[in-house]
């Protein structure tokens, strides 16, 4: 292939001090897409190594017209990296993986096979994983609770090797940490999601960019990223449902004391009267923080929707 074509797969690789691994990495990868005969381009994201990554990706780009560098100078995380690589990429198909050889190149053709049996993103699944116990565990309740309150069941949300229709990625936006539920969004947005077992192996160089404080991390962004979902346009449908809760059994607690001080039991030192009172105050204060929720909500009412590629409209939303 001469590299003159449209680009038919990009991949996108982000990473953080990978020194040991990424020749390798280049090299596989070359030899794989070079088999598939099909333009692709190799974007390599920086995400502002200090060790001799970046020299070294600067040696292989020189040797190849494919490669792409991308360098941020400081570290942004692994979001921040792959929205860049999302946004440069021109493959109709883009693949990204891990650069620290943990993912491997040769299930390439395996993804794009699935992808064709008609989904629109396809996530690895490490089936059989090869990382330390102290992670696998909280890593299966991390999928579990994603899958549980997301709707969507994968084994494994947070795969770094994943395909995608290039739509899909230039739609969904991710930032934060958010790079840990890329399936939940597409699937919001409408796309066909799927999952396929890939090869996993162990770390050979260097050690893991993300501690302990992952897993809670992951947490608060899922919480987030539910509520953006299903309540930002409509914010009064959470709050207004909590703040009338609590105000019922306010309501209901007080009306139950006054019963009681008709019967000439007085009521003024009682414990349940304080939490009657509680849960009407409550109660208002969340309701009316719906209330301004929806305010916000209506003035932010110009968001994008998920239209398909092929519609007959001028120009789509960006992303
Ligand atoms: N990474 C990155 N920026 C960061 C942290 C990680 O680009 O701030 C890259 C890292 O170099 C690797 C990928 O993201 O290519 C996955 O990271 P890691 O292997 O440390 O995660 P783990 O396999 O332990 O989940
Ligand atoms: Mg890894």
């Amino acid at each position: 292939m001469s590299g003159k074509g449209p680009v038919y797969i990009s991949v996108v690789i982000p990473f953080y001090n990978e020194e040991g691994s990424l020749r390798e990495l280049h090299h596989r990868l070359t030899d794989i897409l070079g088999a598939m005969q099909v333009e692709y381009e190799l974007l390599f994201i920086d995400d502002g190594s200090r060790d001799e990554s970046n020299l070294i990706m600067r040696e292989i780009r020189a040797g190849d017209l494919r490669v792409r560098l991308v360098t941020f100078r400081c570290n942004q995380g692994k979001s921040a990296a792959l929205a860049v690589g999302f946004k440069t990429a021109s493959g109709e198909y883009v693949i990204t993986m891990d650069a620290d050889l943990q993912d491997d190149p040769a299930e390439i053709p395996n993804l794009l096979a699935k992808l064709n049996t008609g989904y629109d993103l396809v996530s690895g699944w490490k089936k059989v994983r090869y990382d330390p116990l102290s992670k696998r565990l909280p890593s299966k309740l991390f999928n579990w609770t994603t899958g549980a309150l997301s709707g969507i069941s994968l084994h494994d949300f947070n795969c770094g090797l994943k395909i995608y229709r290039n739509e899909v990625v230039k739609e969904i936006r991710v930032y934060g940490e958010r790079h840990r539920f890329l399936p939940v969004l597409a699937h919001y947005q409408g796309f066909r999601v799927g999952e396929l077992a890939v090869q996993h192996h162990p770390r050979r160089f260097g050690k893991t960019k993300f501690g302990m404080y992952r897993f809670a991390a992951g947490f608060f962004d899922l919480i987030t990223l539910l509520f953006r979902m299903k309540f930002v346009s409509k914010p009064l449908h959470l709050f207004g449902s909590l703040g009338s809760i609590s105000f019922l059994i306010g309501l209901a607690i007080l009306i139950y004391l006054t019963v009681g001080w008709f019967q000439g039991n007085w009521i003024g030192n009682r414990p349940l009267f304080m939490v009657g009172i509680l849960g009407i105050i409550a109660g208002v204060q969340v309701f009316t923080l719906g209330l301004l929720g929806e305010m916000i909500a209506e003035r932010n009412s110009d968001k994008d929707y998920p239209i398909r590629a092929d519609s007959d409209i001028e120009s789509r939303q960006p992303a």
